[in-house]
């Protein structure tokens, strides 16, 4: 059988959300670091459009690969899959590699550039499920080097998403403007 190399919106939300299982991450776990987050800029913000922005996010193309290649790296160095010296740096999460902020800051800015912010914010405080995967990652056998940065900036990329939402709701309140979101338009994607 042919393989297959790419998928709809709703395979990709579908694949990520089990593999992101598999790595020990729920996304009610990612959406609630994005409502402590936005939480504190703006009021009105529900967990059900923190969870919807999770799914929006996870559902892109680009979230897809970034999910997926660092959920295998994780799972490849747990299995000594690499080459020392880098096997070692992996595993020890050397502070000084950075590949793997690299990799979440990327993901973090596809919503806008305050992602990159908000991705800073969450990798620093380790909030919520991020310093779960910290702790476990220091453990024997477990690696979570790039998961904690690639769920950080899911969050991340997901509370600008919430800010964006809530920022056209209010300009839209304006009675002389048409209300069209690009957030309409994103299902036609
Ligand atoms: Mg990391």
């Amino acid at each position: 059988m042919k393989k297959r190399l790419v998928f709809t919106r709703k395979e990709m939300l579908d694949m990520n959300i089990q593999v992101l299982l598999e790595r020990g991450v729920k996304i009610e776990e990612i959406a609630d670091i994005t409502f402590k987050q936005q939480s504190k800029y703006s009021d009105g913000v529900s967990m059900k459009l923190c969870l919807e922005s999770v799914e929006k996010i996870l559902s892109l193309r680009d979230t897809f690969h970034f999910v997926q290649l660092a959920a295998e790296i994780d799972r490849l160095v747990e299995e000594k899959a690499f080459r020392s010296p880098i096997q070692d740096i992996l595993h020890g999460d050397l502070g000084l590699f950075g590949i793997d902020e690299t990799l979440g800051l990327d993901l973090s800015g596809l919503y806008g550039t305050i992602g990159q912010t908000n991705f800073g914010d969450i990798d620093v405080n380790k909030v919520g499920v991020i310093s779960k995967l910290d702790k476990e990652g220091k453990t024997d056998g477990k690696c979570h080097t790039f998961l904690d940065d690639i769920v950080g900036a899911i969050a991340a990329a997901a509370s600008t998403r919430v800010a964006q939402v809530l920022n056209e709701e209010l300009a839209g309140l304006n009675e002389n403007v048409e209300r069209i979101s690009i957030f309409d338009l994103e299902e036609d994607m």
